[in-house]
């Protein structure tokens, strides 16, 4: 593990790695800190949708971690996409930059790049997770539910929606989800044969609903993907069962009438990235107490359309920042009342920009999957008057504008020394050799 000679160092716990946990060990990692990220599961967690970028403040991030170019070289290339009838036939074409933004990857493609940047900064434990907390005057001792327990400066929840950090120092999920009714599911599947093949998809996608269901079906770089949103008020999952996850998903579709959904169904029960949750918030009052902070979907889940990833990357950008602020100025750090002031920054630079991407993200399940035949028609509507260049126009400003709706510092944070080049790849690759699986 390579550092950067800064002091004080801390010694930080990141649970989760995601993309808020890479993202975070990547900047503190860089700073000279003696970051430890622990993942629950047993390797690096593959799959998921696209996930898109939009405007300055997103770019301007991705390039200061040095990760700009590689995710542009992984770049989706999505096109248009089609929404359908109900019978498969073509409605209409939404054009590319209303779905995919600037620069669209795919979650998994995402969450490597930033693993791999963070490797040579961070340590890095599979299968083990936080068990207990315990905050005292020097810091936080963790008991692991594997690793031997240890003492931290600073633990940060990444762990997303339904962070165990969050639940061990702050209460139940249930005081702080909001879901919304609707459901998305994620996964790779294959219809290179089979009814969707006519529809010839090479980087574009079609869309097709029926009341309370969505099917979108997508072709970028070669791999077949689908996306299934519904609605099911009062339906209760276990966030863990993923075969529980797969039965609820076969059964509400079982009777969808598009020809194409047999086949999609197929790959619900044998898809390896199969990925399932509620669209939901986590909406909190507060996201640090002690020495314990949470980060990413833990603190504020915004909902697909909210940005999730671009908060993500974005708050560990100010976190990082604002703690090295802090030392910069040669305040101690590694006390709690240093600690107190970077994370009440952090908070209240945050705060504004999760709320606008939170309220963003409240449409989602509604606009995707319309729960009546009233409503699918008025939804379609706007996807006709959308489809205008100028409207079309005017909602990438609007959601562009949301994505930049937060002011910048420029903090002393170190550059990255190698971005983007061939150098930084063997760096990575000679880290990745002694960095996975280690233990605490
Ligand atoms: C495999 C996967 C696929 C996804 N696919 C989609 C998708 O298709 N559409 C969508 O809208 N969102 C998806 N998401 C969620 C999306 O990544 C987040 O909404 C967003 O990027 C914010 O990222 P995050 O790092 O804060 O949280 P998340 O991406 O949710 O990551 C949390 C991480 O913490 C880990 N973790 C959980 N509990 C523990 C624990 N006790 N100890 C240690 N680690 C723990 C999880 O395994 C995960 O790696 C997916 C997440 C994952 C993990």
């Amino acid at each position: 593990m390579r550092q950067h000679a800064t002091t004080p160092t801390l010694r930080v716990l990141i649970s989760g790695a995601s993309i808020a946990g890479p993202a975070l060990a990547l900047w503190l990692g860089r700073c000279g800190h003696d970051v430890t990220v622990v993942e629950r599961a047993a390797t690096f967690r593959e799959g998921g949708g696209a996930v898109d970028y939009r405007g300055s403040v997103h770019r301007t991030v991705l390039e200061r971690m040095g990760v700009l170019e590689t995710l542009r070289g992984l770049d989706t290339g999505m096109g248009d996409q089609v929404l359908l009838h109900p019978d498969g036939s073509e409605r209409l074409r939404l054009p590319a930059s209303f779905m995919s933004g600037e620069l669209e990857v795919t979650r998994g493609d995402l969450a490597r790049t930033l693993y791999e940047a963070s490797l040579p900064f961070a340590r890095y434990v599979f299968g083990d997770s936080v068990r207990t907390l315990t905050e005292h005057a020097d810091g936080v001792t963790v008991e692991f539910e594997h690793g031997p327990t240890r003492d931290f400066d600073l633990v940060v929840g990444a762990d997303g929606m339904h962070s165990v950090t969050r639940r061990l120092v702050f209460g139940e999920e249930s005081r702080f989800r909001r879901d919304s009714g609707w459901f998305v599911a994620t996964f790779s599947t294959d219809f290179s044969t089979g009814p969707a093949a006519s529809l010839g998809l090479r980087d574009s996608g079609v869309i097709w609903n029926d009341p309370g269901r969505m099917v979108g079906l997508a072709n970028t770089l070669g791999e077949d993907g689908a996306m299934l949103v519904f609605h099911a008020p009062g339906l209760r999952h276990d966030y863990r069962d993923v075969a529980g996850q797969r039965e609820i998903v076969r059964e509400r579709y079982a009777d969808a009438s598009w020809s194409a959904v047999p086949a999609v169904l197929r790959s619900v029960g044998t898809a390896p990235d199969f990925y399932f949750d509620s669209i939901s918030q986590i909406v909190m009052d507060r996201w640090s107490q002690g020495r314990v902070v949470l980060l990413g979907d833990a603190a504020w889940a915004p909902a697909p359309g909210g940005f999730g990833n671009g908060l993500a990357v974005v708050g560990a950008y100010v976190l990082a920042g604002e703690l090295a602020a802090e030392l910069a100025a040669g305040r101690g750090s590694q006390s709690a009342t240093g600690l107190a002031v970077v994370l009440r920054r952090y908070e209240e630079r945050m705060r504004p920009y999760v709320t606008g991407c939170q309220k963003q993200g409240r449409g989602a399940g509604p606009f995707l999957a319309p729960a009546t035949a009233g409503k699918l028609r008025q939804r379609n509507r706007i996807y006709r008057m959308l489809c205008s260049r100028m409207m079309s126009g005017f909602f990438d400003r609007l959601t562009t504008r949301q994505a930049e709706a937060i002011d910048l510092p420029e903090y002393p944070l170190p550059a990255c020394p190698l971005a983007g080049t061939v150098s930084e790849r063997s760096v990575v690759d000679k880290a990745r050799a002694h960095a996975v699986q280690s233990q605490p």
